[in-house]
């Protein structure tokens, strides 16, 4: 029977609030405590005393008994022996048998460390959480993404880490929270990382954008020779880059395509951390746009998250018309995005007149 869960969240490195992956975290959490009857706390790490109050009131109507926080300048940017302290700290003042947190890059960093020190129990990439019969119950994919399993572990305290876009994150009013103020004094030894400041590709080059409502596939057809009997690679690598930022798309490309950008510059902005598939990612969006991509079960297992799914082809017999999209243009792709691209800019240019 668990009596108390604590949701523990940082405020993202902005300052401005908390990141939407706690957001849905605080979801599960609100549902999982309604329906064990637990009691819900919340652990806020962030830099400001002002931006973590801002954050907890954000979220100040979910219904927890309590609101913890750490704050101070020790803990704006993450560093994972100040954040893996600040954790503990929370853990120890909630005392909880549950504690759930969002999987950001940072909590997937400290949190495994905390349930060492806490000798407790860590599960990352976790999917779902149910109660039945009173027990709580968690779901993950294992083998890549080919089989579902669904556990319990008897040890606590139980740490998990929700993988994004998987649960509804919560809605609610804000409203003023009263927060407890949770003491953390880092030794300097934890001090020894620093960060000076933070370098990040502009956001017009940032081509994985993982809460983009589209996953654009670009494939090896892209670097081919076209019915001119030419490559167009300059053209190819023009069409695409202005789709992703018409459409705000996330980019992702086959085995051939990305394999080939380690040999030669075919697209500048191609690297191996946009290949979908087996050996790739399973990203998560709502929709998928494949072009000038074969569609071949190594490369299409990688889409098993991706609701509706399009794609574009020359051949009427390739790998998506064999019941792996649900809808197959038999068409050149080099036109078809050229004139999809024609009518994103007419509509920008139809918003900004108005
Ligand atoms: C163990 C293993 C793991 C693998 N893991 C992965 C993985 O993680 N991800 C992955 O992607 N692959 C993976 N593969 C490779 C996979 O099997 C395919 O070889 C790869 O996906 C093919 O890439 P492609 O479809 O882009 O290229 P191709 O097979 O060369 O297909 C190019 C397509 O472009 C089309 N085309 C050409 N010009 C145009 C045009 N103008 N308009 C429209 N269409 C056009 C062609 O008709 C063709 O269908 C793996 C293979 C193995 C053996």
């Amino acid at each position: 029977m668990t009596k108390s869960i604590l949701l523990l969240a940082h405020v993202d490195e902005s300052g401005k609030g908390l990141p939407k992956a706690a957001y849905e975290a605080l979801g599960t959490a609100v549902e999982i405590a309604r329906d064990s009857g637990a009691s819900l706390i919340i652990g806020l790490i962030g830099g400001e005393a002002l931006e973590v109050q801002n954050a907890a009131n954000a979220i100040g109507s979910c219904g927890a008994q309590r609101m913890l926080n750490v704050a101070g300048s020790d803990f704006g940017l993450p560093r994972f022996a100040s954040d893996a302290c600040a954790a503990e700290a929370l853990c120890r003042a909630a005392d909880a048998e549950l504690v759930l947190a969002p999987a950001t890059s940072r909590f997937l960093r400290a949190l495994p460390a905390l349930a060492n020190r806490l000798q407790g129990r860590v599960d990352t990439h976790v999917t779902s959480l149910r109660v039945t019969d009173g027990a709580i119950a968690a779901t993950r994919w294992f083998y890549r993404q080919r089989l579902e399993g669904n556990f319990q572990r008897d040890e606590r305290p139980w740490i998990l880490l929700l993988d994004p876009g998987c649960h509804e994150p919560w809605r609610g009013e804000p409203a003023v929270a009263q927060l407890e103020a949770v003491l953390v004094t880092v030794p300097p030894k934890c001090k020894r990382t620093r960060a000076l400041g933070i370098r990040a590709p502009k956001a017009d080059t940032q081509t994985i954008r993982p809460e983009a409502a589209l996953l654009f596939v670009a494939g090896a057809g892209w670097t081919k020779k076209q019915t001119d009997g030419k490559t167009h690679p300059e053209e190819a690598e023009k069409i695409i880059l202005d789709f992703l930022r018409l459409s705000g798309a996330s980019l992702g490309g086959s085995k051939s395509l990305v394999d080939q950008s380690g040999e030669q510059t075919v697209l500048s902005f191609m690297t191996h951390l946009n290949q979908v598939g087996q050996t790739g990612s399973t990203p998560r969006h709502p929709k998928g746009l494949s072009t000038c991509c074969h569609g071949e079960e190594p490369h299409v297992v990688g889409w098993r998250f991706i609701n509706e799914r399009r794609a574009i082809n020359l051949d009427a017999n390739c790998g998506w018309a064999r019941g792996k999209a649900d809808v197959l243009y038999v068409a050149n792709a080099f036109e078809v995005m050229a004139k999809v691209n024609g009518l994103l800019i007419e509509l920008e240019t139809k918003d900004r007149s108005r």
